[in-house]
């Protein structure tokens, strides 16, 4: 089953530190990106293991990328260490990576974000769930539109932070906690111990350093279905590689490799799941249309002209990004799986 495109009416609400604060997020992203290029050089694929390229295939916000010629995964060229994953996402109990998240509004992320990818499992699954482990919870948004849809639902993640927070909302409406902190070096073994009909993992893989480990993991984990989402390379990526002074929220910081078509395919292979549904959609559109405005305050164009453009554009953008999901060049997937 394959599902196409999603409204982007949400988008300018939750998403608008991106625009007034493009320098600030801009000048942070570039330190991560500092943090990256210290780690060292990647010569195999992250997925495949093949030797990549010697030739560079596109340079942008400091760091550099090839594409593997065998399974066409995307590859920055140094590796994402734990090192770089503990700098990056959990010092300091993940305060900093926490910011971001902490001030946007909450229920407007679950109206339009996680209720949406809660209900897309139920309606394909068509029966009653009798369990969820969302692996990477975060503040706890997908556990949340779960329970609120009657379906038991757990979570766990790395950052202390988000977990106290997060459970901290939940019991408001719940009354429980169902939310754990878990050490970053146990996240393997404790993937393996779980034991549920439904394991979630959104926008988790594309962070985990020893993907193969994990991977591997999931593969032993006793779940009967898989449901993940991944970023996927497609047009925001020549996008963001032409508009440099404009922040990426696509490959960049902790994206450090991103999946395609094809290497989707080798993903699931060792997962040792097979797809079943898949929904694509993108925010492609929504970035060429912030980088563009970004470029046109920065060339002194006046508030009418960009408010003119914003109005212009939006008429048709939808369109637009269902074109290019539709092609399949999007630059997000969900995936649900069943266990083989
Ligand atoms: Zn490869």
């Amino acid at each position: 089953m394959k599902k196409y495109s999603k409204s982007s009416n949400f988008y300018r609400n939750i998403k608008s530190s991106f625009y007034n604060r493009n320098e600030s997020l801009l000048k942070a992203e570039l330190d991560r990106n500092r943090v990256y290029l210290k780690q060292p050089p990647r010569d195999k694929c992250k997925l495949c293991g093949s030797k990549l390229p010697e030739t560079i295939d596109f340079t942008k916000h400091l760091v550099s990328y090839k594409f593997c010629r065998k399974c066409d995964h995307l590859n920055g060229i140094h590796d994402d260490t734990l090192n770089f994953a503990k700098e990056i996402y959990s010092n300091e109990d993940g305060s900093d990576y926490s910011k971001l998240y902490l001030e946007d509004n909450y229920n407007d992320r679950i109206n339009h974000i996680y209720l949406p990818k809660a209900d897309f499992l139920i309606d394909q699954l068509s029966k009653k769930i009798s369990s969820v482990y969302d692996f990477g919870c975060g503040l706890g948004f997908l556990v949340n539109s779960f329970l609120s849809r009657g379906i038991d639902a757990k979570g766990g993640d790395v950052n202390k932070t988000l977990i106290n927070a997060g459970n901290g909302i939940i019991e408001k409406n719940f009354d429980i906690r169902p939310l754990e902190s878990i050490d970053i070096e146990r996240v393997p073994s404790h993937i393996k111990s779980l034991d549920v009909e439904v394991l979630s993992l959104m926008a988790v893989m594309e962070h985990i350093s020893n993907l193969d480990e994990f991977l591997e993991a999931i593969n032993l984990s006793s779940f009967k279905y898989l449901y993940y989402s991944v970023p996927i390379y497609g047009l925001s990526v020549p996008i963001e590689s032409v508009f440099e002074n404009v922040l990426p929220r696509h490959l960049s910081g902790g994206h450090t490799h991103l999946f395609t078509e094809k290497s989707l395919e080798i993903l699931n292979k060792k997962l040792g799941v097979k797809p079943i549904a898949e929904w694509r959609f993108g925010t492609d559109i929504q970035d060429l249309k912030r980088s563009i405005q970004i470029s046109l305050q920065k060339t002194g164009s006046s508030d009418y002209f960009i408010q003119r453009f914003e109005n212009e554009f939006s008429e048709y953008a939808d369109q637009l990004q269902e074109i290019i999901d539709k092609n399949h060049n999007c630059s997000q997937i969900h995936v649900i799986c069943k266990k083989l």
